[in-house]
């Protein structure tokens, strides 16, 4: 039996109702592929206000979240995990943090006693102007940024690597292909997508998609992976090595798109 248990320490549980009531992270979570806890921080907190943020040591602007009502929700969402603080790993979401990727993401459930079908994990989304440094030296594992650029609050990133994570629990999409087929999943960008009718915006669906040749169709969506990777992150495709044949479309695909250009 798979034991995949996710506790979020946040001030606003309720931006989590995006996650829990919607789409296929809302489906995993009610099939219990994954259990989702939140956890704020003000229930810790013993005055009228419950005040969990103090003014910054050496004067500054903005407020700091206090370590006190941090630790003691930790110790709740370890509770929440029935987990021991050795079997579960805390991720701080920070814009200071390495930045997500799939590697990471993938990294994160096998890493310790992470596995895919059994995860302990703590994620705590900081505000203001962050949290004592002092919580994320003596208690946090991993610190996860979803980007270079600054958000009010770690709960959007929270979400993102949740909403990362559930799609590649087993089970989690309609059709377990459509994961496999995902951008990044082999190194490339996925091939673009068309659906009915088949002409629209005086654009028609390209001919080999109306072939019902199953092998064409394929290859013809392996080398637009390829021409798209290649056009808009180079980077990607010089990590690969590429097969005979993927080398043999791609460049095909340059021949191709010289040739228009
Ligand atoms: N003063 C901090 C700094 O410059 O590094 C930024 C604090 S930010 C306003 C408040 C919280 O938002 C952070 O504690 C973090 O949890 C979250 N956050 C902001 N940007 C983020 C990002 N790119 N990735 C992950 N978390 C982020």
């Amino acid at each position: 039996m798979a034991t995949r248990k996710v506790a979020v320490i946040t001030l606003f549980p309720e931006m989590f109702r995006a996650i829990v009531e919607s789409g296929i992270t809302s489906r995993a979570i009610e099939q219990n592929l994954l259990e989702l806890t939140l956890i704020n921080p003000r229930q810790f907190t013993s005055d009228k206000h419950q005040t969990v943020d103090d003014r910054p040591y050496g004067g500054g602007p903005g407020m700091v979240m206090r370590v006190e009502p941090l630790a003691a929700a930790l110790e709740a969402s370890l509770v929440a995990l029935g987990c021991s603080r050795q079997q579960a790993r805390v991720i701080y979401l920070s814009p200071q943090g390495e930045v997500l990727n799939k590697k990471s993401i993938d990294t994160l459930l096998s890493d310790g006693p992470q596995t895919a079908a059994n995860f302990h994990l703590v994620l705590v989304a900081g505000r203001y102007e962050g949290i004592d440094e002092r919580f994320i030296e003596h208690y946090v594992d991993t610190e996860i940024s979803i980007g270079d650029y600054v958000l009010s609050g770690g709960e959007l990133p929270a979400m993102v690597l949740l909403d990362a994570i559930i799609r590649k629990l087993p089970g989690a999409l309609g059709d377990a292909q459509s994961a496999e087929q995902d951008s990044f999943e082999t190194g490339l960008l996925d091939c673009p997508h068309y659906t009915r009718p088949e002409e629209v915006l005086s654009t028609k669906v390209p001919d080999v998609l109306l072939s019902g040749d199953h092998k064409r169709i394929e290859i013809w969506r392996l080398q637009q992976s390829l021409g798209r990777t290649w056009l808009r992150r180079p980077e990607l495709i010089e990590a690969l090595e590429l097969t005979e044949l993927e080398q043999r479309l791609l460049d095909e695909y340059i021949r191709q798109h010289s040739n228009a250009s």
